[in-house]
C-alpha cells in the first residue's frame, strides 16, 4: 500500500548481514561461485518458517559471502542503505558484528571502518537518510571478545563524527550467558555508548533478563517473553515500564523464526495497549523477505490500526533514537513537512 511506502519511518533494529536482499545475494553468489550457495539457504520466503536455530545457520552462509572490505562496502553503500532510503526510512541505525577473516585479511577494526565509510559515501551523495551504527557483540563469543568489542566501539564513539552511537548485544539466545557479559556492558555504559540489548527472545532467559534490565539498557530488542502471559513476570514488565525502555519489535522475524505463534499473538499488542514506546522494525529484511513498509502495514492490518495511528507510531519512534537531540529536532521537522502529503 502506497501510504506505508511513503510514510516517513525510523528503523532502529536492522542487522547488516541479515538485511542483504535476494538481489544483492545474487551479486555475491556471482562473485563467489565456488562456494556453491543457493538462494534457499539465505532467504526465508512468504509463508515459510524456520526454527530460530535454522535462522542462525542462514547467517553463517551470508557471512561466507560477505567476507572482505569490498563486500561490506558494496553491500552497505550500494544496497542496504539505499534500499532503506527507497522505502522512505529517514533515520536508520544499522548494527553489525565486527568480524575478523583470516583468509581475506579482514580485521574487526577494518570492518567497522568500512561500514562507516559506506555511511559517509551515502551521506556525501545526499541520500535522504541519516544513518548511524551500533557495534554488535555476539553473545556466543564470551567475556573476552565482548570486552574487546566494547573497547573498539569506544574508540569509534570518539572518532567517527557521531556515526557510531552505541552497542548491540545479539547472537543465538540459546548460547552463552548474559551474566558473563555484564562487566563489558557496564564498561560500555560508563563510556557513553548507548545500548540496545536482545532480551527475552526465548523463554529460558528470565534470570539473565532480570540481571541485564538492571543496567538498564537504553532499548530492548524483541523482549518476546517479558510479560506474564507468556511466562515472563510482572517484575520484568515493571522494570521496563519504570525505566521507560523502548522496545524494538519485529513481527515477521518473530513469526518466521517461530518464537511467536502467529501475528495476532505478537507481543506488539501487549505493549501498544500499555502505551509503552514500541518501535516497529525489520530485524533482517533480507533473510525474512520483508521491508519496513510491510512491517507497518502488517501491524496495522493485524491489530486494526488506522493510518493516523501508524503515523503517530512512526513519529514517536524519533524519541527512541540514539543520535543526539539536534537530530531528533531535524527529524521532527521532516515529519511535520511531510505530513500534508500523506493526509
Ligand atoms: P551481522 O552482525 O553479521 O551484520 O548480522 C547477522 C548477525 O546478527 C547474526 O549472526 C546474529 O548474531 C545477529 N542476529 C540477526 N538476527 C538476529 C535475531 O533475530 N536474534 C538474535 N539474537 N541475533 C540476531
Amino acid at each position: 500500500e502506497l501510504f506505508y511506502r511513503q510514510l516517513p519511518k525510523v528503523e532502529l533494529h536492522a542487522h547488516l548481514n541479515g538485511s542483504v536482499s535476494v538481489r544483492t545475494i545474487d551479486r555475491l553468489i556471482g562473485r563467489k561461485p565456488h562456494l556453491n550457495i543457493q538462494h534457499s539457504m539465505t532467504a526465508i520466503g512468504k509463508g515459510q518458517r524456520r526454527t530460530l536455530d535454522e535462522c542462525f545457520q542462514v547467517f553463517k552462509v551470508i557471512h561466507q559471502l560477505v567476507d572482505t572490505e569490498e563486500d561490506i562496502l558494496m553491500v552497505s553503500a550500494d544496497h542496504v542503505i539505499r534500499e532503506f532510503a527507497a522505502d522512505s526510512v529517514k533515520y536508520l541505525e544499522l548494527r553489525s558484528t565486527p568480524r575478523e577473516e583470516k583468509n581475506t585479511g579482514l580485521t574487526k577494526k577494518g570492518y567497522i571502518e568500512t561500514v562507516i565509510r559506506a555511511i559517509q559515501l551515502c551521506k556525501d551523495e545526499g541520500l535522504d537518510i541519516d544513518v548511524r551504527f551500533l557495534v554488535a557483540i555476539d553473545r556466543r563469543n564470551g567475556t573476552q571478545v565482548a570486552m574487546e568489542t566494547v573497547a573498539l566501539a569506544e574508540q569509534f564513539l570518539l572518532s567517527s563524527d557521531g556515526l557510531v552511537v552505541g552497542l548491540d548485544l545479539s547472537g543465538d539466545p540459546t548460547v552463552g550467558n548474559g551474566k558473563a557479559l555484564l562487566p563489558a556492558l557496564e564498561r560500555a555504559k560508563n563510556c557513553g555508548l548507548k545500548m540496545s540489548l536482545h532480551l527475552s527472545e526465548v523463554q529460558s532467559q528470565l534470570e539473565e533478563t532480570d540481571l541485564l534490565l538492571n543496567l538498564p539498557p537504553n532499548r530492548i530488542g524483541h523482549g518476546t517473553f517479558l510479560h506474564p502471559e507468556v511466562g515472563g513476570s510482572q517484575n520484568l514488565v515493571d522494570k521496563v515500564l519504570k525505566n521507560s525502555i523502548p522496545l524494538e519489535l519485529c513481527l515477521t522475524s518473530n513469526v518466521k523464526g517461530q518464537t511467536v505463534p502467529s501475528y495476532s499473538q505478537h507481543h506488539f499488542k501487549y505493549w501498544y495497549q500499555l502505551g509503552h514506546p514500541s518501535v516497529i522494525c525489520t530485524d533482517d529484511k533480507g533473510v525474512f523477505s520483508t521491508d519496513l513498509s510491510q512491517e507497518y502495514q502488517l501491524a496495522a492490518s493485524t491489530f486494526g490500526l488506522s493510518h493516523a495511528a501508524m503515523w503517530k507510531l512512526s513519529q514517536q519512534a524519533i524519541d527512541c533514537i540514539f543520535a543526539p537531540e539536534t537530530v531528533k529536532q531535524q527529524l521532527r521537522q521532516k515529519w511535520t513537512d511531510l505530513q500534508p502529503q500523506l493526509f
